[in-house]
C-alpha cells in the first residue's frame, strides 16, 4: 500500500446507487512507488551523499539521457526550472516573444514570463497539440512586425507528442529554436524518436503526478553540450569554477538533489511498466466506456504514435449525450472518484489576458468537453472496473448506452 492509498482510504461512503460498491477514493494520478524506490533512496541516504550533488545524480542523468537517446540530461528541481533554464540557454531575453501552445499547464507560460519575455499563444488541433498552421501565422506576423520570436515551445499534451513532422520544418524555415515541453511525455515515442529527444532541447518533469516522479524534480535534455553546461552552471547560482566565490551572472538554486535522483533512478528502471499499465487502463476505458456510448470519444487516441497514456481523457459531445463533462465529473466525485477538466487554455487565464493569441476555438471546445479520468499506474483492476461501472450507471441513467 502506498502512502497516497493510506491517506485516501476512507470508511464506507454512501453511494447513491446500490449497484456501485463504495470503497477507497480513486485518485486521478497518484505516485507509483514501492520497494525498489525505498531501496534506492535508502542506499543514497546511507552513502552519505545527501546534498548537494553526488553519484546518484550523475548516474540518473546518464541513465535518463541514454533512455531518451540524447547526449545530455541536467537534473533540476522541477520541470518549470528546466523550462526557465532552457529558455535562457536559447538566449531568450526580456521583451522577446516566445510562441507556445495555449493548451498547456501554466508552468509553460510562467517560465516564459520569468525570462521577461512575452508568451504568444497559438491554438491546438483536435488532439490538443500545437496547430502548425497557427504557429506559421504567429511566426509570420511577428517577423513582419520586426519582433522575430526567440523560441517556440510545443507541448506534448497528456503524453501525446505534438506534430513534429510539421512543426520542426516551420521552425527551421524561420530559423527559430524549439524547446519542447515534454513534461507529460516521458516514455512516449514520436515515430522512431523518444519524446524528449526532439528540438534543440526538451524538458521533462518528475512532479508527483507525472508518469514517474522524484516527488519533485525535472530535467533538461539536449544534444547541445553548451546548452547542458550552461543550464548546470545557472542551476548552481552561476558560480564560476574557482575556489573563491565568483559570479559573473545571476544564477538560480535549481539543481536536483542526490537523494531525489536516487528515487528517479528506481522510477526510470520501472518506466516501461508504468507506461504499460497506463496504456492498459486507457484501453479499458476505450473498450468499456467510449465504445458503448453514443457521443463520447477518447481524447487524442489513435495508433500513429506509441504514447505513454499519462492521462486518459474523454470528450463528451453534449449535443448528443444531453449531459456535459462537468456533470459526469460531479457524479464521479460523489462516488469518491477523482477526475479533472483538461487544462484551461492560457489565453483564457486572467493572468495572461491581453496576450497575443492565434485562433482559440479548438482549445476552448476541448476544455469545455474534456474530462481526465483516473489514470494512475497504481490503480488495481478492481479500481478500473469501479470507474467503468460508475460511469456506466451514469450513462444508463442518461440513456446514452449505445445499443449493442
Ligand atoms: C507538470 C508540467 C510542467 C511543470 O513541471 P513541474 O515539475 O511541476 O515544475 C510543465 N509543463 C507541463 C505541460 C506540465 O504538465
Amino acid at each position: 500500500m502506498t502512502i497516497s492509498d493510506a491517506v485516501s482510504t476512507k470508511p464506507q461512503v454512501t453511494a447513491s446507487s446500490q449497484t456501485i460498491p463504495a470503497a477507497k477514493r480513486i485518485l486521478l494520478s497518484g505516485p507509483d512507488v514501492g520497494e525498489l524506490e525505498e531501496e534506492y533512496l535508502l542506499r543514497a541516504f546511507r552513502s552519505g551523499w545527501i546534498a548537494p550533488v553526488g553519484p546518484d545524480l550523475e548516474a540518473f542523468e546518464k541513465e535518463l539521457a541514454d533512455r531518451v537517446g540524447v547526449a545530455h540530461a541536467v537534473g533540476l528541481s522541477s520541470g518549470t526550472a528546466a523550462l526557465h533554464l532552457g529558455l535562457l540557454g536559447l538566449g531568450v531575453k526580456p521583451g522577446d516573444r516566445v510562441i507556445t501552445s495555449t493548451m498547456t499547464f501554466a508552468a509553460t507560460a510562467n517560465a516564459i514570463t520569468y525570462c521577461g519575455a512575452e508568451p504568444v499563444f497559438v491554438d491546438c488541433v483536435d488532439d490538443g497539440n500545437m496547430d502548425p498552421i497557427q504557429l506559421h501565422r504567429a511566426l509570420k506576423d511577428s517577423i513582419r512586425s520586426g519582433a522575430k520570436p526567440a523560441a517556440i515551445v510545443p507541448v506534448d499534451l497528456l503524453g501525446r507528442p505534438a506534430d513534429y513532422d510539421r512543426i520542426l520544418p516551420i521552425a527551421a524555415e524561420f530559423d527559430v529554436p524549439v524547446l519542447v515541453d515534454a513534461a507529460e511525455s516521458l516514455g512516449s515515442r514520436y515515430r522512431d524518436h523518444a519524446c524528449g529527444s526532439l528540438g534543440e532541447a526538451a524538458v521533462v518533469s518528475f512532479n508527483g503526478n507525472k508518469i514517474m516522479t522524484t516527488s519533485g524534480g525535472g530535467a533538461l535534455l539536449t544534444n547541445d553540450e553548451r546548452l547542458a553546461e550552461y543550464a548546470r552552471y545557472l542551476s548552481t547560482q552561476a558560480r564560476e569554477p574557482v575556489a573563491h566565490y565568483e559570479h559573473r551572472e545571476v544564477g538560480f538554486n535549481y539543481r536536483l538533489s542526490n537523494l531525489l535522483a536516487a528515487l528517479g533512478r528506481a522510477q526510470l528502471a520501472r518506466l516501461d511498466g508504468l507506461v504499460e499499465r497506463r496504456r492498459e487502463i486507457r484501453a479499458r476505458y476505450r473498450d468499456s466506456i467510449v465504445a458503448v456510448t453514443d457521443g463520447t470519444t477518447l481524447f487524442g487516441d489513435d495508433n500513429t504514435h506509441r504514447d505513454n497514456a499519462w492521462l486518459s481523457a474523454i470528450l463528451v459531445d453534449e449535443s448528443r449525450t444531453g449531459f456535459n463533462a462537468g456533470e459526469l465529473g460531479a457524479w464521479l466525485a460523489e462516488h469518491d472518484i477523482e477526475t479533472r477538466p483538461l487544462w484551461n487554455p492560457m489565453h483564457l487565464q486572467p493572468v495572461f489576458a491581453g496576450a497575443r493569441m492565434y485562433g482559440g476555438e479548438v482549445s476552448e471546445g476541448i476544455f469545455a468537453s474534456g474530462l481526465n479520468l483516473p489514470s494512475g499506474s497504481t490503480m488495481s483492476d478492481d479500481d478500473v472496473e469501479r470507474v467503468i461501472a460508475t460511469v456506466t450507471v451514469f450513462l444508463g441513467q442518461r440513456g446514452c448506452l449505445a445499443p449493442r
